[in-house]
């Protein structure tokens, strides 16, 4: 008899706070000056978000000498580093900057042990705009750690004042893999004050890992720019799952990734709309895989508020409104 035919669906899973919260900085921008609204990078990294705030006219841009002198530019969830912020300030843009508060954050850290003298070891991957943006903040400080090759070249000023920094969307497991290794080099090494790798990507690989040691395929649904979602690829290969693949729509998929498949498992990365996944869901039912069973790793009820410039011009907006005649 054949073993039955079902889905694990990981909780949580797809679009996270930030994320959320960047898509609608654009929507309420878009709404509130009227297009074009510029963007400098993708908001996300997610092809559909992107073409469907394109489609409503949002216009990305690679940097901000491509926008129009006095236009509105958004600045990415993944932040951007000081030098971007002065270049727009003297080409007159009106900013927004939808970077996700946990970016903020590291951010802050980096600013903050670059003053007190400290040596900034930033785990992270070389080019990402994440990364280019932390790096940023203190270019003389910091020394990018992009794998264990980088650490035997790792020069410090101070072995006793060394700091370990990361990434937000990293694999969690290999970061602590990369920093026990740092510590071999530097023993007085110290972390940040609390977890650098957000809630979003800890949770959605925590839930991978455990549909991953139950599946034969795991289904991961994002983009391939996408640095949180290539890793839950990763973690789902190492919790045992036989096969992974990420794929941007249902469309993407290989029927030949199904054969000998009794059970799909199901996730998404932090940027991707849910509509994505029922996709997916859809695809799969069509070939025998109704049965869906949801696996719950862990609860978020994580929010954030929009940025404040957009938030200022929201409520002088409102006030406008309630005090026309
Ligand atoms: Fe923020 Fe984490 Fe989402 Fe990135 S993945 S936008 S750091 S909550």
């Amino acid at each position: 008899m054949n073993p039955r035919k079902r889905v694990l669906l990981a909780a949580p899973r797809g679009s996270c706070a930030g994320v959320d919260r960047a898509i609608a900085t654009v929507e309420k921008a878009l709404e509130l000056y009227g297009p074009p609204v510029y963007v400098r990078h993708e908001i996300v990294h997610n092809t559909h978000v992107i073409n469907t705030l394109k489609a409503k006219g949002a216009v990305f841009v690679e940097e901000t000498d491509e926008v129009p002198e006095g236009s509105v530019v958004i600045f990415s969830a993944h932040g951007v580093a000081p030098t971007v912020h002065t270049e727009a300030a003297r080409r007159h843009l009106t900013t927004i900057d939808a970077t996700c508060p946990l970016v903020t954050k590291v951010h802050k850290e980096a600013t903050r042990y670059a003053g007190d003298g400290y040596d900034i070891l930033l785990i992270g991957h070389e080019g990402h705009e994440e990364v280019i943006g932390t790096l940023g903040e203190a270019p003389d400080r910091i020394i990018l750690v992009d794998g264990p090759e980088d650490i035997d070249r790792i020069e410090v000023r101070d072995p006793s004042r060394v700091v370990w920094l990361s990434q937000t969307t990293l694999s969690v497991d290999e970061t602590m893999e990369t920093v026990a290794t740092l510590r071999e080099r530097f023993p007085q090494l110290v972390g940040p004050p609390g977890d650098d790798i957000c809630y979003a990507t800890q949770n959605r690989q925590i839930a991978v890992k455990q549909i991953g040691a139950q599946a034969d395929l795991v289904i991961v649904v994002g983009s391939h720019n996408s640095s949180n979602s290539k890793r839950l690829v990763e973690v789902a290969l190492g919790a045992g799952a036989r096969s992974s693949y990420l794929v941007d729509y249902a469309e993407e998929i290989d029927e030949a990734w199904l054969e000998g498949v009794a059970t799909v498992g199901l996730t998404s990365g932090a940027s991707v709309p849910e509509i994505l996944v029922d996709g997916v869901l859809e695809w799969l039912a069509q070939r025998g895989y109704g049965d869906v069973e949801t696996i719950t790793a862990a609860t978020e009820n994580q929010r954030f508020a929009l940025p404040r410039e957009l938030h200022h011009d929201l409520q002088m907006e409102a006030d406008h409104t309630c005090h026309s005649p």
